[in-house]
């Protein structure tokens, strides 16, 4: 039976290749986004479009007129960890606000599962490499604060209303999609590899590496970075799971790059040298930041089809070749 979901954010990066992994499948989507970072583009033929403000009770309203829903998954937030650091308070009431009011709303119709997109940001300092579900959450910046707070308010919602959720805390997302429809375009763009590719294509200045003076073992940060099809993946397989019960997973490959290490292998795909300079660190970034995916891999057997980083970065190149505009149409 075709279900019909609510996925807010479903013009942005994540969101848009879910909504063509539930298409894919059959289902019916409406998307709630106010385009403030997400593309009309973006969103898949099929889905619904609805361009407001989760804050906006019209634009809610407009939205849950669609259902009933299946499941809400909800995407759209202030994400960036830097930003997070610069304005903490808009981060942690906005995200909360509008998180609440997405959580309320669905309970009030009736819904009964709930995704949330949550972020290895939980883990501030992790003492336990790759990172479990078990870690004590620790938040190193307003943004990772923000998500840890809908975290625990989904738990009351739980208690309280029955609504069963998945809580995701996605590694590095990154790629694009295997079939080429969409891709990864955020203004400003302030994420690795979209920049690193960027460089290469001289279509941006020089790459500045954020700190090499890190305690990994070339100075610069690693990271795990996720194809976002696998991504997609694991919600389709969270949604099954929630049928049954609430769960919380950390989703990586569980191998770590550095931004060297990154540099090195877009040189690599892509055939060209990407240049770059070292500068300071950016505040709010750890170090070290690996998932362990043991528990969804086993739990309810998810396996990357995309692991490799060369792959993750040539499908971005792929992608980024073909739109070198992205999603705003050439003049
Ligand atoms: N990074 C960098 N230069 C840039 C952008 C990012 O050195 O212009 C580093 C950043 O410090 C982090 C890693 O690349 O260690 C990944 O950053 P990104 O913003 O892509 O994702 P985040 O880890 O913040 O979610």
């Amino acid at each position: 039976m075709p279900e019909t979901h609510l996925v807010t954010g479903g013009a942005g990066f994540v969101g848009s290749h879910l909504v063509l992994a539930l298409l894919a499948r059959g289902d019916r989507v409406v998307v709630l986004d106010d385009l403030s970072t997400g593309h009309a583009a973006a969103v898949p033929e099929g889905a619904v479009l609805i361009a407001g403000r989760i804050g906006d009770p019209d634009a809610l309203a407009r939205a849950f007129a669609h259902g009933p829903f299946a499941s809400v998954l909800h995407f759209a937030a202030l994400s960036l960890v830097g930003d997070s650091m610069r304005e903490p308070y808009r981060y942690l009431a906005e995200n909360a606000k509008n998180g609440l009011a997405l959580i309320e709303a669905a309970v009030a119709h009736g819904v009964t599962r709930f995704v949330l997109s949550s972020t290895a940001a939980l883990f501030g300092a992790p003492t336990t490499i790759p990172i479990p579900e078990d870690e004590p959450i620790d938040p190193g910046s307003p943004y990772g604060e923000s998500k840890a707070w809908l975290e625990r308010a989904l738990i009351w919602a739980e208690r309280i209303h029955g609504l069963r959720s998945a809580c995701l805390r996605y590694f590095n997302a990154a790629g694009a999609d295997p079939g080429g429809r969409l891709g990864e375009d955020h203004r400003p763009e302030t994420h690795l590899i979209p920049l690193v590719l960027d460089a290469a294509a001289g279509r941006r200045p020089p790459l500045t590496v954020f700190g090499d003076d890190y305690p990994t073992p070339d100075g610069t940060c690693i990271r795990d970075y996720i194809h976002v099809a696998d991504l997609a993946e694991a919600h389709l397989l969270a949604l099954e799971a929630l049928t049954t019960r609430s769960v919380r997973y950390n989703l990586g490959n569980g191998t770590g790059y550095s931004v060297r290490e990154v540099i090195a292998t877009a040189e690599r795909v892509t055939g060209r040298r990407v240049p770059h300079t070292v500068g300071p660190r950016r505040a709010g970034d750890p170090p070290v930041l690996v998932a362990s995916s043991r528990r969804i891999r086993e739990e309810l057997g998810w396996a990357p089809r995309y692991p490799e980083l060369e792959t993750i970065i040539a499908h971005a190149w792929a992608w980024r070749q073909a739109h070198p505009d992205g999603y705003r149409q050439p003049r």
